[in-house]
């Protein structure tokens, strides 16, 4: 049998945050109503020029230097030519052979533990085009070019993952790059973040690249890690047939889960590049690339090893928790208003919330639970109040809006119990209830302990404070 390794290569456009359009001043908001934010510029009526946008740049920079890349002293823009309704220039005004990014590289975390170096091939600027709507209309085709114009950076990846799960980890690192920077919302839904994969098969050990598909538009992390897959599994099967690869742009049907063909793949001169006449060259000082440099905010790489050092986390919580900018800020206002360990902050946060979180499937900025009520439940749990498990109940009554982890503990009678006199009458009666598995402890059955506790909590409906329950155990049975 043969053993196949897939390539992946990834191209993910990000839409830029800036206020207005690359090269017009129309606005860039999003849900506007169709054709109202598309300008002369955007439309390439006859006489009009475009005007390149600083903020773009400037993002564009920014992006380059957190991914330590080589930024351009000197960029070109050039005319992509293809004829699209949704492109009434007849060309996208994109970079070519001198993107404003190029060469740079990030670290993803593998399943299995351990790290990866992913490359960056480049990045350039260009505009997107508008949107072709077909829902809404019998037979027809709209329409809508407000997003005619918006500025994007295109991401170019090295063909480096080889798996469906490092393309989604590259993937997920990226959108946490551009959110930390500021230089895109990344909204996925709204299209703000989006992908092409590019994916082949090879026989394990052959160094050459096999053929390619290029799987378009995908605007989700479960998209991308489906349809990759989904293409892994059927270029395999493709081959071990003893069929071919067609190089091909193949669109992925959510509804089905699979990828179907589109159009053969189109190559660079299809589009007629050239430079761009009506657009200077894009020179940027050095001084602007250091002073871009100075404003960098603390990078999720920079933020996840800063928790681990002044936290004590391990890589993994750390990691985790520098996910975005949101979830390390509630991280660390948690720690500031709670006396328990930062490594128990991390484990509620990376466990019981992410896991609410996810199952609601809303951001951590709408959560019901905030930071400040998190801290107070595991002040309770450190101060005795109650214990770790009934902490798990305060937490998914507190996600149901049921109040603070006080008004919860003091309505439910959730207090933990401490008094040694009422865990003692708990314990007598768990004994005296089970004599046979008490006649087995003694003859030398350890293991029955375990069972004894467990009745103890059963019985005091999980309220008894599990040490002194354990204690008082081990001397009545001795
Ligand atoms: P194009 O401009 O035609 O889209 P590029 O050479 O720029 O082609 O590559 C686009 C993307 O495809 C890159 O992310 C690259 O890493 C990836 N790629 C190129 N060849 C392969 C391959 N054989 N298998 C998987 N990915 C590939
Ligand atoms: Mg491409």
């Amino acid at each position: 049998m043969t053993r196949w390794e897939a390539v992946i290569g990834l191209e993910i456009h990000v839409q830029l945050a800036t206020q207005s359009k690359i090269f017009s001043a129309a606005s860039t908001a999003f849900g506007a109503e169709p054709n109202t934010q598309a300008c002369a510029v955007d439309l390439g009526l006859p006489g009009v020029l475009p005007v390149l946008n600083h903020e773009a740049v400037r993002m564009a920079v920014m992006f380059g230097l957190a991914t330590d890349a080589a930024i351009a002293q000197r960029s070109i823009f050039a005319r992509k030519n293809y004829f699209y309704p949704d492109l009434p220039k007849g060309y996208q005004i994109s970079q070519y052979e001198l993107p404003i990014v190029e060469g740079g590289q990030l670290e993803i975390a593998l399943q299995d533990k351990g790290h990866k170096v992913i490359g960056i091939t480049r990045a350039h600027l260009e505009e997107d085009a508008g949107k072709s709507l077909h829902e809404e209309f019998d037979d027809l085709t709209g329409v809508d070019l407000n997003r005619a114009g918006t500025p994007l950076i295109e991401i170019v990846s090295e063909p480096d993952m080889r798996s469906a799960k490092e393309a989604i980890a590259y993937m997920k690192k990226i959108h946490s790059i551009v959110r930390y920077l500021g230089i895109s919302d990344g909204n996925m839904q709204e299209g703000s973040f989006r992908c092409d994969a590019n994916v082949s098969v090879r026989q394990a050990g052959q160094e050459t690249l096999g053929t390619r598909t290029e799987t378009k538009n995908l605007n989700s992390f479960r998209f991308v890690e489906r349809a990759i897959d989904f293409e892994i599994d059927r270029q395999i099967a493709v081959l071990e047939d003893g069929g071919e690869i067609v190089q091909e742009t193949r669109l992925y049907d959510a509804s089905k889960g699979i990828t179907r063909p589109m159009r053969s793949k189109e190559h660079a001169n299809d589009y007629r590049y050239f430079p761009d006449p009506d657009l200077l060259p894009v020179v940027i000082e050095p001084e602007m690339i250091e002073a871009i440099r100075q404003q960098l905010p603390e990078l999720p790489s920079e933020k996840a090893s800063r928790f681990c050092k002044q936290y004590g986390l391990d890589t993994h919580d750390a990691e985790n928790l520098s996910i975005s900018r949101e979830v390390g800020e509630y991280f660390e206002r948690t720690v500031q208003d709670t006396d328990a360990e930062a490594k128990q902050v991390a484990n509620w946060i990376v466990g019981e919330l992410t896991g609410a979180l996810n199952q609601d499937n809303i951001d951590i900025t709408e959560s019901p639970v905030s930071s400040s009520m998190l801290a107070c439940l595991l002040d309770r749990i450190e101060d005795g109040t109650i214990s770790g498990k009934i902490a798990k109940d305060v937490f998914r009554l507190m996600w149901m809006g049921e109040g603070d982890a006080d008004q919860i503990i003091e309505s439910q009678g959730l207090t933990q119990i401490t008094d040694g006199s009422e865990i003692e009458k708990l314990v007598d009666q768990v004994l005296q209830d089970n004599p046979a598995q008490v006649e087995q402890f003694r003859s030398g059955k350890d293991k029955v302990f375990g069972f004894f506790v467990g009745q103890v909590m059963k019985l005091s409906k999980g309220k008894a404070n599990p040490k002194q329950v354990n204690s008082l155990l081990r001397q009545k049975l001795q």
